[in-house]
């Protein structure tokens, strides 16, 4: 099934005006005003605000009130990507009763994959088909997997070893709405040397990035005194380039409260693009109470840490504590120790 027809839900016909630019274009209605609202969250993320125009231009073929626009942005705005965008028109349109089947096909991806706790499952029409084509479960445009005989629906999102790809027929074309990989494949942030604070901020800085349609994932987290040593001496007293100016203990890494952040190719590779959101990436972070090292004079822009109270360059301040008590004793001297 495709969004073909004169449904008034074909995706590419529409102009692509925003809310404000045309149903409520004289009025300052709380739709527009939110509508301004989430375009400016969503500034530093131009896949994000691409699906917010799609969108809104073909919520125009709708007449709908204020209320049920308010409803749309933030069905929209709880994961800002393109499926997100297809699953909210196809709800519209079938509370509308507009054209039942291409309504429901917006609804659920067309085609794709899913993995999930290491079983892989083939899309078709919404449906997930195990490896022998049986029926296992749904999957909709809104990221929510139900799988028979489970009592508790799933989430791509908040899940962050699923692996999906949602596609949808788009006037005749198969396009790809989102795309994540395993956000921690290695369990770094799992690791009992990660202070669970930082890791849980991370870990929630991962799932926002995800429901923005951004595939990110861990690259290093935590690094002993030894290592950072031995990367310090790389391009002084060791062959190759210089890659850090922090020695052992001047780093956050080296206490479990340093990570880095890197972005998914299509086959789920790390990798570092030039033109990769992380600016957006950042301000997530930021937004989780971590430090970003994209602000920095020598920009870190995959770097995150955490130390509330402390600056970027106390890290050092900490050896002797670390080394009299460990870790956990410069988690209670900084109050983020792992018991409450
Ligand atoms: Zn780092």
């Amino acid at each position: 099934m495709t969004t073909d027809g004169n449904s008034g839900i074909d995706s590419t016909g529409a102009d692509r005006v925003s809310l404000s630019d045309s149903l409520t274009r004289a009025a300052d209605t709380a739709a527009s005003r939110r509508e301004q609202e989430i375009r400016t969250e969503l500034a530093n993320n131009p896949q994000a605000l691409q699906a917010l125009d799609r969108l809104t231009a073909n919520l125009n073929c709708y007449a709908l009130t204020d209320e049920q626009q308010m409803q749309a942005l933030d069905d929209f705005m709880a994961a800002p990507n393109a499926a997100t965008a297809a699953h909210v028109e196809g709800r519209i349109a079938q509370d509308l009763g507009v054209d039942p089947a291409a309504a429901h096909s917006l609804v659920s991806p067309d085609a794709g994959t899913l993995t999930i706790d290491g079983r892989t499952y083939t899309i078709d029409n919404g449906a997930l088909l195990d490896a022998d084509g049986q029926r296992a479960g749904t999957i909709a445009n809104n990221g929510v997997v139900q799988l028979d005989g489970e009592e508790q629906a799933r989430n791509v999102y908040t899940d962050l070893g699923a692996r999906v790809q949602l596609r949808e027929a788009i006037n005749g074309e198969l396009t790809t709405l989102l795309d994540l990989h395993p956000a921690d494949r290695r369990g770094r942030l799992d690791d009992a040397n990660v202070n669970q604070d930082f890791a849980d901020r991370v870990k929630d800085t991962l799932v926002r990035a995800r429901q923005e349609g951004m595939a990110m994932q861990m690259d290093l987290v935590y690094r002993t005194f030894a290592h950072q040593d031995q990367l310090y001496a790389q391009g002084r007293t060791a062959p190759g380039a210089r890659v850090t100016n922090a020695r052992g203990g001047q780093s956050w890494h080296n206490y479990g409260l340093g990570a880095d952040v890197v972005f998914s190719t299509a086959n789920g590779q790390p990798s570092w693009p030039e033109n990769g959101n992380w600016t957006r990436y950042g301000e997530i972070a930021e937004s989780q109470g971590l430090t970003w090292g994209g602000r920095w004079r020598s920009p870190d822009r995959p770097h995150v840490e955490y130390h509330p109270g402390f600056g970027a360059g106390d890290a050092g301040g900490f050896v002797n504590t670390h080394n009299r008590d460990g870790l956990e004793g410069v988690w209670d001297r900084m109050g983020i120790g792992q018991q409450p």
